[in-house]
């Protein structure tokens, strides 16, 4: 049951559309559903983002570059495509840029 924001009165259902007799405020139903699922739509594309976004992130780990002795580098984890091999970790100094794996 729903009542006019108007005049308080109860709405009568007319087709797709709910009426108001008293001062004739029309509520439309079916343009409600339109703007539900177009704003469902935004969040999907929202999500696929966020998701590119998770992917460029790296975390940052002391290592010690072996280029330039800085401490401070990103590091990466790649998974080969053969199953029994670890996966394998890349770092990239914070300071020089140099790029260097570890396969412990
Ligand atoms: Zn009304
Ligand atoms: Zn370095």
């Amino acid at each position: 049951m729903e009542f006019c924001p108007n005049c308080g009165a109860m709405l009568l259902p007319n087709d797709d559309k709910l009426k108001c007799n008293s001062c004739g405020y029309i509520k439309d139903l079916a343009s409600n559903d339109e703007q539900y699922s177009v704003s469902q739509k935004l969040n999907e594309n929202k999500g696929v983002v966020n998701l590119g976004e998770a992917e460029d992130m790296r975390s940052q780990t002391t290592e010690i570059c072996p280029e330039c002795g800085h401490d401070k580098a990103y590091s990466e984890i790649k998974q080969t495509r053969s199953a029994d091999e670890a996966p394998t970790r890349i770092f990239e100094c914070a300071k020089c840029g140099h790029k260097w794996r570890n396969y412990n």
